[in-house]
């Protein structure tokens, strides 16, 4: 028939971090169709993203030459002419791009100094592109200011990890929900943002495990949930000291494994006794006998396991709500053998990896501080050159630089800080303010609208490269159709700019990266190129060549300096913005089914954007019979930052006096009402709590 495939090449899907390996079924180097994979996170299943949201690599709005801002046009006039976004540039050559992209940000270096200049890198790329960047920057740049979008989704879940176990990373993967009696979820929606890994817990409830949801929305998991714990948004922390409080005043943690495995207990039992279910009941909402059924289920059971969300990690007390989540395993001893574990659900396809591979301020690859002289020692021979020993900025604290004039230039890979950033009328103030600004990207992105000079890259059907996924399974994504126009794939671009800021690079394929990058990694160590592309995923850590990956660590002991976990207590904090009579509601962000992160890709796919073609808020039928609305009315949401258009959705499992408006839309961007506030120790904003209030467009 006319749309049969003439060939077909097997991959991993673009979009979140479950890690579906998918094959794309071609025809006339055009992607027709994607089929399930049996891939060890997906079984053969795909989502609706996974499934139809392939067709915006062929889009007619991709980039296919590199273009240069025109003379004298204002970066603060980028929605003069929404129509047509491209008048203010005029297309380049390769060499000319590339000469301006990184000629302007060596002029900085050399005038300003490397920490004039910052970089942002990509979850979406590769292992081996975000590897190169944070090198590029390091190196090339000479700052540790380089960042991507982990610091908006699970920083803070990383810091207390790092902090209470010694590894960021999961210490289980999703499918161990199969062997779990006990399975929590907390301040996550899998059902839209992870939907494979939900099949797996939606599953393991119908065969007979309980399974406890706590979040504040009444998300569509709760239809198969034993308990849910509809909490009232930001006292996670006072809900979850109230269970650690029971677990301890009823003597049902494990004395044993505390005593053998983990150390400030006293710290954990003194602060947690000062936080009872039944004063707690009045500040988080959920009732004592609850909040003590569900402690006695999680510690009596013989396997316990927690996977929490964003709705955990976006609040500025993010790391907090973790410590919490950390100390509920170590308690219990429910870590470490099969069906237990902590599992913070990631949400991109690489974020883990990119992570992994340094491209973070704080750390090189594999986590190891940029602060520690033996670290950097290390890294100056391996890369060859000086190295700053200074922490790099974050996300949003270059934003504020760049206000401050601290930071002049930048570059930015396939990020999207005009969209994702909070307050982004803020972040898009900066990006206009900055001398340089270099965008690399595959559609003209409203970050891209700012930029000096715009880069045309791949799309991730069009390259090779390795991604690791939630599961710490290293996977191989393969280039299945061809370039566009002149675009380019983003590994050698990097290179390419790279050599213009006066680095003598010469990878000639993408293996030769991987490989460097394994090298300065131990995490990695047994797993090499050809090992992936023959096997199609490996587990990370492995033992040998020939041996399986660790799908669950922590059996004997942490990888911490005393071989142990550590409590570390918290106490609850109110969010950072509450409401009051001029905004008496709560704004909660987030993703849809359809929809992903910024919807530069999902919204120029067919189907996807067919399903849900247009912005809407969920309000409860109580807030919107209030504001005199009914669902499908425009209306307008304001909040201390800014004000958007959009339409109604009445939600009844939405809790009176909370909304919920997804990311995705450009046109009625969220992140213009969001609180910039940042949790201390993951610098991750508070996207999950800001005041608003609505109104009848
Ligand atoms: Fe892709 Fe995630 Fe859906 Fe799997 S669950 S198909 S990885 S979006």
């Amino acid at each position: 028939y006319a749309n049969a495939p003439d060939r077909e090449v097997d991959s991993v899907c673009p979009y979140c971090g479950v890690g579906c390996q998918l094959t794309y079924k071609i025809r006339d180097n055009k992607i027709v169709a994607v089929d399930g994979k049996d891939g060890p996170s997906n079984q053969n299943r795909l989502c609706v993203k996974g499934r139809f949201g392939f067709d915006y690599a062929h889009h007619g709005d991709r980039l296919t030459v590199p273009l240069i801002r025109k003379e004298g046009v204002s970066k603060h006039d980028v929605d003069i002419d929404p129509m047509n976004p491209f008048t203010h540039f005029r297309e380049a050559t390769w060499d000319e791009a590339l000469a301006v992209a990184a000629g302007g940000l060596r002029k900085i270096r050399d005038e300003r100094g490397g920490n004039a200049l910052a970089g942002f890198g990509s979850a979406k790329g590769s292992n081996e592109e975000a590897y190169l960047f944070q090198k590029l920057v390091r190196t090339g740049f000479g700052t540790n200011n380089v960042d991507h979008c982990t610091r908006l989704c699970h920083a803070s879940s990383v810091a207390a990890l790092i902090e209470g176990v010694g590894s960021g990373a999961v210490s289980a993967p999703f499918m161990a929900a199969e062997d779990a009696e006990v399975i929590v979820i907390i301040g996550a929606n899998p059902t839209e943002n992870h939907p494979v890994a939900a099949t797996f817990f939606k599953n393991a409830a119908e065969r007979g495990a309980k399974l406890i949801v706590m979040d504040p929305r009444g998300l569509a998991m709760a239809r198969h949930a034993t308990h849910m714990l509809q909490f009232t948004p930001g006292r996670d922390v006072s809900m979850l000291n109230a269970i650690l409080h029971t677990i301890i005043a009823e003597g049902l943690y494990d004395r044993q494994y505390v005593q053998a495995n983990t150390e400030d207990f006293e710290a954990l039992a003194e602060t947690v006794k000062d936080y009872p279910p039944e004063e707690m009941e009045k500040v988080c909402g959920i009732p004592a006998a609850t909040l003590r059924t569900v402690a006695r289920l999680f510690a009596r059971s013989k396997a316990s396991i927690i996977f929490w969300g964003m709705g955990v990690s976006q609040h500025i007390h993010g790391t907090d709500n973790s410590r919490c989540l950390i100390a509920l395993s170590l308690v219990t001893g429910q870590i470490g053998r099969p069906g237990t574990g902590l599992h913070p659900l990631r949400g991109q396809n690489n974020v883990q990896g990119a992570s992994d591979a340094g491209l973070i301020p704080m750390f090189y690859p594999d986590y190891k501080s940029v602060e520690d002289p033996e670290v950097q020692s290390f890294y100056e021979n391996y890369w060859g050159t000086k190295l700053d020993g200074k922490r790099g900025l974050t996300v949003v604290e270059i934003m504020d630089a760049i206000h401050d004039g601290r930071i002049n230039g930048l570059y930015i890979e396939g990020e999207n800080p005009a969209m994702s950033d909070p307050d982004v009328t803020h972040a898009r103030e900066a990006l206009a303010m900055l001398d340089h600004l270099v965008v690399q990207d595959i559609f003209l992105t409203e970050t891209a609208k700012y930029a000096d000079v715009v880069l045309p890259a791949s799309a991730w059907p069009e390259k090779d490269g390795t991604v690791i996924n939630t599961n710490r399974q290293v996977q191989m994504g393969r280039a299945a159709v061809p370039l566009p126009g002149e675009a380019r794939q983003d590994l050698w671009i990097i290179q390419d700019m790279a050599r213009g800021l006066g680095l003598n690079w010469t990878y000639t394929h993408v293996s030769e990266v991987f490989t460097e990058m394994v090298g300065a990694m131990p995490s990695l160590a047994n797993i090499s190129w050809e090992r992936v592309e023959r096997e199609g995923s490996v587990t990370y850590p492995v033992d040998g060549p020939d041996q399986p990956g660790h799908d669950i660590v922590f059996g004997n002991g942490f990888p911490t300096k005393t071989g142990r976990g550590r409590f570390v207590p918290a106490r609850p904090i109110n969010p950072a913005e509450t409401p009051d009579l001029d905004y008496p509601l709560v704004l909660t962000t987030g993703r849809q089914l359809e929809h992903w992160h910024t919807g530069s890709m999902t919204r120029r796919s067919s189907v996807l954007d067919a399903v849900e073609p247009e912005a809407v808020a969920y309000v409860s039928p109580h807030d919107l019979t209030r504001a005199g609305m009914r669902t499908g009315d425009y209306m307008l949401v304001s909040s201390r930052r800014g004000t958007i258009r959009l339409k109604a959705r009445i939600d009844d499992r939405m809790p009176v006096g909370l909304v919920f408006i997804p990311f995705a839309y450009a046109e009625a961007a969220a992140n213009v009402l969001t609180n910039p506030q940042l949790d201390p120790f993951g610098k991750i904003p508070e996207f999950k709590y800001c005041a608003i209030r609505i109104e009848k467009a």
